[in-house]
């Protein structure tokens, strides 16, 4: 990323938000504002507004973060190995600018079997 692109992000995101999107962070449990969201609607990349998951996607994993069994399209998120903390997990990233979002889990309730559990300040909520 160039540095009027950074200096850009630096007005419109927070602190904390640069720290999870581009340092990999993730904020702490329960604190995030879209964890009990049960609003229909979308949600978007907060860096870059890319549609990543809908509120038909999201369930309640008492995880902490607002969870997600499948992104809105494939194609809009990809992902990575993370091998930090001293354990394999999957990051998931908005495809579109690379923000980090959170990870993915193989053990989500539904018929998907995935939990996608993002940082709510990852995300920019749209009501329908
Ligand atoms: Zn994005």
């Amino acid at each position: 990323m160039n540095q009027k692109k950074l200096e850009q992000l630096k007005k419109k995101l927070s602190q904390e938000q640069l720290n999870i999107c581009f340092l990999k962070g993730t904020e702490p449990p329960f604190s995030g504002k879209y964890t009990n969201n049960h609003q229909p609607g979308r949600y978007l990349c907060v860096v870059c507004g890319q549609e990543l998951f809908t509120s038909e996607a999201k369930f309640d994993s008492s995880s902490g973060w607002p969870s997600f069994d499948k992104p809105s399209q494939n194609k809009n998120i990809t992902y990575q190995d993370d091998h930090s903390l001293g354990i394999r997990r999957i990051e998931v990233l908005c495809k579109n600018c690379g923000a980090h979002l959170g990870h993915v889990f193989d053990d989500g309730p539904t018929h998907t079997g995935k939990r996608f559990c993002i940082n709510s300040l990852a995300l920019d909520f749209q009501p329908n």
